[in-house]
Parts: structure tokens; sequence; C-alpha cells
């Protein structure tokens, strides 16, 4: 198995995107800390599901927009499973919030969770990869914004369009450290991020028409990816972006 060996921290693994990549490198090998916010239940239900294939699991709580809390994540996990080396930048929120309206509060959350944490969180993995003087990866999951312009929601789009500018710099900084830093972009894929637009067909029918494949994206599609940039066979892979979205980024056309 190609992650056999290895240890991941995934933040935000309790459901949607986060909970497919956790089982998807635990069933490649690797032993998973599954980190969550707000629910417990399901947190602890992937970690026995990890559990159940027979590799070593935790559930961690940590509000990772508290850059306090996600040091000690950080700490914690590799109290869990010894060491990390690999660490998945998941967890996110996408809020609508057009510029006339959005608040300082609401500003600041979206930055916090979205890139603020993932910049701290890299910073304490590195910190310990360095210390031993060990490799390590590290994926961010963006998304098709952080090229991709989304009026309502410039916020989201900064954070993301930052969250690849960090993934480029880091790259190169820490290459010479044997660290590998990727981003996964996803387009539209069906998760509970998702619910408003999944239950309205109105708001889902113009959205798959810009879809060239037609359909939303299922978890496991992004979850492969990630897999792939954590394994060695991604080890000349460092400082780009896989897009994974059915074509939704480039697509144009006139009839
Ligand atoms: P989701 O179903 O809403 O899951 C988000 C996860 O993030 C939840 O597990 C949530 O934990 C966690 N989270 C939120 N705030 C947190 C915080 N402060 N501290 C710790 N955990 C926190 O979303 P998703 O669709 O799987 O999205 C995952 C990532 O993919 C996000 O970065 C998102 O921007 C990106 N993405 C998604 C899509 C899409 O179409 N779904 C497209 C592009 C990019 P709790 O459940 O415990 O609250």
């Amino acid at each position: 198995m190609k992650l056999e060996g290895r240890n991941a921290l995934v933040t935000g693994a309790g459901r949607g995107i986060g909970a497919a990549i956790a089982l998807r490198l635990a069933a490649d090998g690797a032993d998973v800390v599954v980190n969550y916010l707000d629910d417990q239940d399901e947190a602890e239900g992937i970690r026995a599901q990890i559990e159940a294939m027979g590799r070593h699991s935790a559930a961690l709580r940590a509000d990772i927009s508290n850059v306090a809390q996600a040091q000690r994540l950080m700490e914690e996990a590799i109290t869990a499973l010894s060491e990390i080396d690999i660490l998945v930048n998941n967890a996110g929120i996408e809020k609508r919030a057009p510029f006339l309206d959005i608040t300082p509060e609401q500003y600041q959350a979206q930055i916090a969770v979205d890139l603020s944490a993932p910049f701290f969180l890299t910073q304490a993995f590195v910190r310990q990869r360095v210390a031993a003087r060990r490799p390590g990866s590290v994926i961010n999951i963006s998304s098709v914004h952080e090229d991709l312009p989304f009026p309502h929601f410039t916020a989201y789009c900064m954070a993301k369009g930052g969250l690849k500018m960090m993934m480029r710099n880091l790259a190169i900084e820490l290459a010479s450290c044997g660290i590998r830093v990727n981003n996964v972009a996803p387009g539209a894929i069906a998760t509970p991020i998702n619910r408003t637009l999944l239950s309205d067909p109105k708001l889902l029918k113009p959205l798959l028409a810009n879809i060239p494949m037609g359909r939303m994206g299922q978890p496991d599609e992004v979850a492969s990816v990630v897999s792939f940039l954590a394994s060695d066979e991604a080890s000349y892979i460092t400082g780009t972006t896989i897009v994974v979205d059915g074509g939704l980024l480039w697509s144009y056309s006139e009839q």
C-alpha cells in the first residue's frame, strides 16, 4: 500500500471532503488523525471506520481558526500517532457575503479558517519535521476559486487565492527540507457545504450547465488525488495545484 507507515492529520475530517480524504488515506495504508470542530459523533464515526481497517486513529477537537488551538492540535496529533508526516489543510467555510454588506467579523472568520489556519498549522507541522530532519507533505484543499472570481464571495476567494500563493512560496522555501507543498482545487463537490445549492433546482441547473462533465463531483474523486500527492508516486511534484472540477474552471462557450 502506497501510504503504509505514514501518519496524517486531516482538518475538518468528520464529514464531506475531509472525511473522504481521511478514509482514503487510511485505505491506502496511513494512520490518520481526524480533526473536527462541532460534531464529535461524526468524527468518532470516521475514527471507528479507520480503526476497522486496522489503522491507528484519533478524533481531536480543535477550532483551527484559533492559532493556539491549531498549534495544540498539531502537538496532540503527534502524541497520538508519534509523528505526523502528512498534513491535509481541508477544513473550510464558504459564506456568501456581498462586498457592501460583509462585516469585519464575517471577513475575519472567513480568512481565519480558510487562510490563517492552514498557515499556522503548516508552520507547526514544518517546525517538527525540520527539528526531526524528516521529510513531509502538505496538501491544501483550496478551490477553483483560488483563480476564478465568485461575486459575493470575495473574502472566500481572497482566502483561497492566498492559499495558492502560500503553497507556491512554501514549496520553494521548504524544498531543501524535503517537504513538498501542493494544492488540490475542487470545483463543485456534493457535500454539506453545498446544502442550499443541492436542495434548490433553480440554483443547481445553471451550475451544472457550466460544468462540461454535466455533474457535480464526489468527495472520493478529490480524496484519491490527495492520496496520490501525499505518496511517493508524487515525489517530484511540489508547488502546483491539481484541479478536480469536471472541466468547470476553463469552461467557455458561445452558442
Ligand atoms: P463541509 O462539508 O462543510 O465540511 C467542512 C469541515 O470543516 C467540517 O468538518 C467542519 O467541522 C470543518 N470546520 C469548519 N470550521 C472549522 C474550524 N474553525 N476548525 C476546525 N474544523 C472546522 O465542507 P466540504 O465541502 O467538505 O469542504 C472541505 C474543503 O473543501 C473546504 O476547504 C472547502 O472550501 C473546499 N471546497 C469545497 C468545495 C465543494 O464544492 N464542496 C469546492 C471547493 C473547495 P465540523 O463539522 O465539526 O463543524
